[in-house]
């Protein structure tokens, strides 16, 4: 096994535990069925990191997910207006938001996935484990 540190750009992307960037954060490794959507082990697989830190962690997520919806649908606005350009005398406008908040709806579960990866990593440093030790 190679002694290297992931990257922890790498590791957030590929949804790893972030004590030791290896293990996998989530049961399933897609998306679907979407059922198993959010299944997690109980710790990491690799390095014993416990997933859920304390009873109703994830709650949190909640913030997360919504700046992360929040900065989606920015930029679909923005890349709509880019591309197709934006008129206030056409309905371009009404097929823009419609366009970004599809995407944004679309893209939910990797988000809300990704919010949970995100919100683990504020709490986990690397190689340290939990900051809210009990
Ligand atoms: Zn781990």
């Amino acid at each position: 096994m190679p002694n290297t540190t992931p990257s922890h750009i790498l590791s957030i992307i590929k949804m790893r535990c972030p004590n030791c960037r290896k293990g996998a954060m989530f049961t399933q490794k897609s998306i679907f069925p979407l059922k198993g959507l959010l299944m997690m082990p109980e710790h990491c697989s690799v390095c014993h990191q416990k997933m859920e830190i304390e009873p109703g962690f994830y709650y949190g997520t909640g913030y997360v997910s919504y700046a992360l919806s929040v900065a989606m649908l920015a930029i679909s606005f923005v890349s709509y207006h880019l591309i197709f350009g934006l008129s206030y005398k056409d309905n371009s406008f009404f097929y823009a938001l419609g366009s970004s908040i599809s995407i944004v709806l679309l893209l939910q579960p990797i988000t809300m996935r990704l919010s949970r990866v995100l919100y683990l990593n504020m709490f986990v440093k690397f190689g340290k484990g939990s900051s809210l030790n009990s």
